[in-house]
């Protein structure tokens, strides 16, 4: 194996450790060995930072094509510690790239919503989901506070509006909900028939006194996510509307508001 002594560390290494350059078409080896010649190229570096971004910027310029062909390579190649890298420095610069990002969609807002459009109706089902799980989230909870307080500040007649143009949908709605407790419920005698009215009656009644909206709630959802709820007196209970729209359709036994 050849060997060659390094001429600032003055350490006996290989030959393949010493960069090369060609010398009328001869490989010639540098005096110095790769990691002096890489320490060498740090301290020029700090001396000449200016300098050295400008040159980079110049040839990144001129060679786009190739450098952005040899930067996907190189993070193909390496692509779990990239990502972390990307994580990291994502989180480090969060605000400013928030900020970049605000600037370059104002630019051209027209456009920017025409491509953001675009991007969300390329993938809706995926989009639709993380969506969806979003708002489950407790930070996403507050955010549809939010928005939905801001909206009746923007515009009160905007949920009356809303309801107008999609009509359809919550009769629709509305109508497979009876069917479901139609379903769901099981022979009842006259009487008990007569409590569930009862239940239905009193919703009403504390709905005028307390001038807050009470509704009839099954305690186990007819609807459940993998649960079904019987539609019968002893499934139901009356709820303020705030605390029943909470509740949506999960049903956690430690859960049951009373
Ligand atoms: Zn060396």
């Amino acid at each position: 194996m050849q060997t060659k002594i390094c001429s600032k560390c003055e350490q006996a290494k290989e030959l393949a450790c010493f960069p090369f350059y060609k010398y009328k078409g001869e490989k010639k080896h540098k005096a110095h060995c790769k990691d002096c010649q890489r320490e060498l190229y740090r301290e020029w570096y700090e001396k000449n930072e200016e300098y050295a971004k400008e040159k980079r910027k110049e040839y990144v310029e001129k060679n786009r094509e190739e450098v952005s062909k040899k930067r996907k390579a190189a993070y193909r190649e390496n692509i779990e510690e990239m990502r972390k890298r990307d994580r990291e420095s994502y989180r480090r610069n969060r605000d400013k790239i928030i900020a970049r990002h605000k600037r370059k969609y104002e630019e051209d807002i027209e456009k920017s919503r025409a491509y953001a459009r675009k991007r969300y109706w390329d993938n809706v089902e995926e989009n639709r989901k993380r969506a969806r799980d979003y708002w489950k989230t407790p930070e996403g909870e507050v955010k549809r506070k939010e928005l939905y307080q801001r909206r009746c500040e923007n515009d009160p007649e905007h949920f009356k509006k809303y309801y107008a143009k999609n009509k359809d949908r919550y009769r629709e709605h509305s109508a497979r909900r009876r069917w479901l407790e139609k379903k769901a419920s099981i022979n009842l005698t006259e009487e008990q028939i007569q409590q569930m009215r009862d239940i239905y009656w009193l919703a009403r009644d504390l709905t005028t006194i307390h001038g807050e909206q009470y509704e009839v709630d099954h305690i186990i959802p007819v609807k459940g996510k993998d649960i079904c709820g019987l539609h019968v007196p002893w499934n139901l209970q009356i709820l303020p509307r705030h605390l029943n729209r909470q509740k949506t359709n999960r049903y956690n036994a430690d859960e049951v508001f009373c």
